[in-house]
């Protein structure tokens, strides 16, 4: 499992990718075509996901529901743009108990369309908004080219959907999520990204506008790591979601919705990982840190067995996520590989010698070899691995804003910029028109990934003189925007 190397990062990114996936045991490959089944360990990861995010909806005021998998197939038609852009990805049930239905269901592509209809029958006064739900599921797109992680039929994740008497409350809470969803890749995931609009061509089927989150994977590609978006009266209309208003009239109601799925772990192994396998960041690692016992005889298994249950448990006592490598049979060696291959932020290694100095080594995932270790006393373990632990949680971060930043350029003409679309992002004058977007597309195999709320983005305005004119077609332009090749 470990003892093999991965395909290097730097020749063939694709494949270093899938492997990683399946030998740090994330995921593997399900009976049906482009289904995935979690293991145990990406699923611990998914959970510490779904913690870090569920506790700022919390926070936020939003409360957890759980919708049916099944919705009868004239809802998906309600909403004329919704259907339009779902159709083709339906996955439809026909036959229930051995009998032809009387009218199909749908394995929900998302749950729009049976909230918006609970809604029309909850919602009658303004003293019932705004209503604040989120639900943690899976969903059903019938993808034709599948990844683990990135695109497979059935993926999980969590839909926020909340309704508001408001225009500005609706396009508040659009907003709002959008900050959690970046305040999380951040600080929780090290993943720096780029918070902004999408264009009408990308933006979700039945949305105003959606905002999206866009990070730089390590190949210079992009993914798109949460949505959310404002819906407007689009779904109320279709679905009579109104309110009595304090005045006594009948108003509809402005509702939005935002989503993080499964997705997010493909861009944590993409942002983070190296030759060597997954690079896990400490707050959201399955285990924080892995302790190696290191000994050759009986005597030195006796001399350092003690010291490593009791190092076990005092990083669990401060609240470590932490594991002790008891397994027979293998060397230290192959296990240092192993937990390499599983991204574990910290490896403790305790041999006889460590022992008798009342000390051990700490070896950081971040930095492979010599240089990423050092020695420390026993005594002062819980602070010693917990100051490591923040040090290395803000080193991932800066390393992949300096490799964004180091690849996002800011081309004067478009020879430029297809120059910068090989291997990372561009960042344009756009003058809004959907044809220019096409074309670029159709030229270069990049899209349009967001027009970044903070137009300075940061400290990547090189060329920030560059005329306000659109990198296609010269016309003029108000607005830049993140272009590049995505996942
Ligand atoms: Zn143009």
């Amino acid at each position: 499992m470990a003892e093999e190397k991965l395909p290097k990062r730097s020749e063939d990114f694709a494949e270093w990718y899938n492997q990683l996936v399946l030998r740090a045991e994330l995921a593997d490959y399900a009976p049906v075509r482009g289904c995935m089944i979690v293991r145990p360990y990406g699923w611990a990861l998914w959970e510490n996901i779904q913690q870090a995010l569920d506790r700022r909806f919390k926070a936020t005021g939003h409360q957890n529901v759980a919708f049916p998998l099944l919705i009868p197939k004239h809802f998906i038609e309600k909403e004329k743009h919704h259907v339009e852009g779902f159709s083709p990805e339906l996955a439809v049930v026909t036959i229930g108990g051995g009998e032809e239905l009387a009218e199909p269901l749908i394995v929900r592509p998302t749950s729009e369309t049976i909230i918006g209809h609970m809604w029309s029958k909850w919602i009658q006064s303004y003293r019932d908004l705004p209503v604040l739900m989120n639900q943690w599921n899976s969903v059903v797109r019938w993808e034709l080219r599948t990844k683990l992680f990135l695109r497979t039929l059935e993926f999980y994740w969590q839909e926020g959907h909340t309704a508001h008497a408001t225009r500005k409350e609706a396009e508040d809470e659009t907003r709002q999520m959008l900050d959690i969803y970046a305040d999380f890749a951040v600080n929780d995931a090290a993943i720096p990204v780029i918070p902004g609009r999408k264009s009408d061509a990308e933006k979700f089927a039945g949305a105003d506008t959606t905002y999206s989150i866009e990070a730089m994977m390590g190949d210079g590609k992009a993914l798109q790591s949460g949505t959310s978006h404002f819906l407007g009266q689009n779904f109320a209309q279709a679905f009579e979601i109104r309110y009595l208003d304090q005045g006594g009239q009948l108003q509809y109601c402005w509702t939005t919705s935002w989503g993080l799925s499964t997705r997010f772990i493909g861009a944590i192994i993409m942002a983070h990982g190296d030759d060597q396998g997954l690079v896990l960041p400490p707050k959201l690692a399955p285990y924080q840190a892995v302790i190696v016992p290191i000994f050759k005889t009986d005597a030195e298994k006796n001399a350092v067995m003690e010291p490593a249950q009791k190092l076990k448990t005092d990083l669990a006592k401060a609240g470590l996520r932490i594991t002790l490598d008891l397994r027979e049979g293998f060397s230290p060696g192959w296990k240092f590989n192993d937990w390499e291959m599983r991204g574990v932020p910290v490896r403790i290694e305790l041999g006889p010698k460590d022992v008798a100095k009342h000390a051990a080594v700490l070896a950081r995932r971040d930095r492979p070899g010599k240089e990423g270790k050092s020695s420390i006393a026993l005594a002062d373990a819980v602070n010693s691995v917990a100051k490591l632990l923040e040090e290395i949680q803000k080193s991932l971060h800066d390393r992949a804003l300096a490799f964004r930043q180091a690849n996002t350029k800011e081309p004067r003409d478009y020879k430029e910029f297809k120059l910068a679309v090989e291997t990372g992002f561009a960042y344009s004058y756009w003058c809004g028109s959907a044809d220019c977007e096409a074309k670029i597309k159709e030229e270069t195999k990049a899209t349009m990934r967001c027009i970044p709320l903070d137009q300075k983005l940061g400290q990547e305005s090189a060329h920030s003189s560059a005329s306000a004119s659109c990198v296609y077609c010269g016309q003029p332009a108000r607005e830049r925007a993140i272009f590049g090749r995505a996942y």
